[in-house]
């Protein structure tokens, strides 16, 4: 099974990905999760990813690719998180399942509005620990004890693409980039879109369990 997270940054592709792995036991691909990873490593990969995610822009297309199709060739059933981010990558996707004789089962949108992606993701902190990678949410999802993660006792940080400044461009990026996306896979008959108003009480497991319905339904 293929699943694919969209949406812009901070709107939970994330957090509700992580419920999908667990309940349909997935691999959870979070290519931010891989760069950042790199990064942290210091790595070739990491050093040229580093140029364009510090300025809140897509790192190149044929740096990504390659990178995600490595992986897939490892993994079984596969939650992509954060992956295709632009029509190009899609395309490339597509291709390669195709060649693979695969298919994605659905691809999850979550619909969230600029607002309130801005107050979500600004006050969004991580465990530093890169081994648990919980995350929470000063407001919304604020952990048991300031500052500690609830999972592993590590402390939380911010993370640096989650500055204000960053999440702007992330956003403007999001939209000319990867918002057409939509277009692209309402075409492909596997689009599924779950509306989500963070002050109308739609909570985590609300949205968990809306994405549980929707494969159920797919996997029929
Ligand atoms: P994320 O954690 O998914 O928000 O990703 C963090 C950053 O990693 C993004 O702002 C991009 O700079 C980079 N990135 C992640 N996924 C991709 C992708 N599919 N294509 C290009 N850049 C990506």
């Amino acid at each position: 099974m293929y699943i694919i997270m969209l949406g812009a940054p901070g709107s939970g592709k994330g957090t509700i990905g992580k419920e999908i792995c667990k309940k349909y036991n997935l691999t959870h691909l979070s290519t931010g999760d891989i760069f950042r990873d790199e990064i942290k490593r210091d790595t070739d990969l990491g050093k040229k990813a580093n140029e364009y995610i510090s300025n809140g822009n897509l790192v190149p297309d044929d740096i990504t690719i390659s990178m995600v199709e490595d992986k897939l060739m490892e993994l079984g059933d596969v939650l992509l998180d954060g992956f295709p981010r632009t029509i190009n990558q899609a395309e490339s996707l597509k291709k390669f399942l195709n060649q693979k004789e695969k298919s994605v089962t659905a691809v999850i949108n979550l619909c969230i509005p600029d607002e309130d992606i801005i107050k979500r993701t600004s006050s969004r902190v991580i465990c530093s620990n890169k081994e648990c990678g919980a995350t929470f949410n000063t407001i919304f999802m604020p952990p048991k004890v300031e500052g500690i993660c609830d999972v592993c006792g590590s402390k939380l940080i911010v993370r640096d693409d989650d500055k204000p400044e960053t999440i702007k461009e992330r956003l403007n990026v999001y939209y000319k980039n990867t918002e057409p996306l939509i277009s692209f896979y309402k075409k492909e008959g596997i689009l599924e879109t779950i509306d989500i108003d963070i002050y109308s009480n739609t909570t985590k497991e609300d949205t968990t369990e809306k994405a549980f319905q929707i494969i159920e339904r797919r996997l029929k």
